[in-house]
């Protein structure tokens, strides 16, 4: 128990944030958003209060980062909701000492949480000049225990499996096999199944055996996960 916690310790003095006048609305985020819904790990809540979650923003849009909703980062992806990522985030049961994937980095915002919560990130991203932004912000923060990379997050990220926590940030029309695969026996997989409008936030959950459970966690509405095991990309979004 004393290794898990100053597991956290260290991630947390290791991330480089600087005070900044937006203290005041990341604890009203808290206040009014992430606890009265039900989040309760204090290191959920903690890594929200001091990750500057503005800075994952357009600068125009630094107002609207700590209001109840997703906002855009650009190429017709978003920032899921703060309570979204803390709700994900606890559902994955972390307790600093684990390797987490994962899939759909998009504004890194998700992954500087995990950073603070995981021994290691391993993070996919599909899009390049996503990614390539993403890489520089979270270097910014030396969140140095994650690792950004440009593939299909479908197929998982087999020279780094097994994994004791896989958290998809994209709504997929099926679970990837692949990532089922890849989780060690204990290990969870958090991820939106359902149609493009409308998902339910699944929670997998594989046996010693070999074996997974499944838990409905809620209704959720995400971006579609795009690759092999995903939604198949439409043609007029495809570039050479
Ligand atoms: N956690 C991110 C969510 C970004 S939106 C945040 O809070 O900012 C989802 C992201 O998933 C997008 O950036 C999108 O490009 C990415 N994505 C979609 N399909 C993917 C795939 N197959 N592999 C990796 N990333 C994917």
């Amino acid at each position: 128990m004393e290794d898990k916690m100053s597991g956290f310790s260290m991630r947390q003095s290791s991330l480089k944030v600087k005070r900044d006048i937006y203290e005041r609305s990341r604890q009203n985020m808290l206040d009014s958003q992430l606890i009265p819904r039900g989040i309760k790990q204090p290191e959920v809540l903690h890594a929200m209060l001091t990750i500057p979650r503005h800075l994952f923003v357009d600068e125009a849009l630094w107002s609207q980062a700590y209001t109840d909703h997703a906002l855009p980062i650009g190429e017709k992806q978003t920032i899921s909701q703060p309570y979204m990522v803390a709700f994900m985030t606890e559902s994955l049961g972390l307790t600093g000492s684990e390797k987490v994937l994962e899939i759909g980095t998009g504004s890194g915002y998700q992954s500087a949480v995990l950073s603070m919560m995981a021994h290691k990130v391993y993070s996919i991203e599909r899009i390049g000049k996503i990614a390539a932004k993403t890489r520089k912000l979270l270097d910014g923060f030396m969140c140095p225990n994650v690792i950004v990379r440009v593939s299909d997050g479908t197929l998982g990220w087999p020279d780094e499996a097994p994994f004791d926590a896989i958290i998809v940030t994209a709504g997929s029309p099926v679970v990837p096999n692949a990532l089922i695969e890849q989780l060690r026996p204990g290990g969870r997989l958090v991820i939106p199944v359902g149609q493009e409008e409308d998902q339910k936030l699944l929670r997998i959950t594989r046996g010693e055996d070999g074996g997974a459970d499944t838990e409905v966690l809620g209704g959720c509405k995400f971006v579609k996960l795009i690759g092999k095991q995903g939604w198949q990309q439409e043609a007029r979004e495809r570039v050479s």
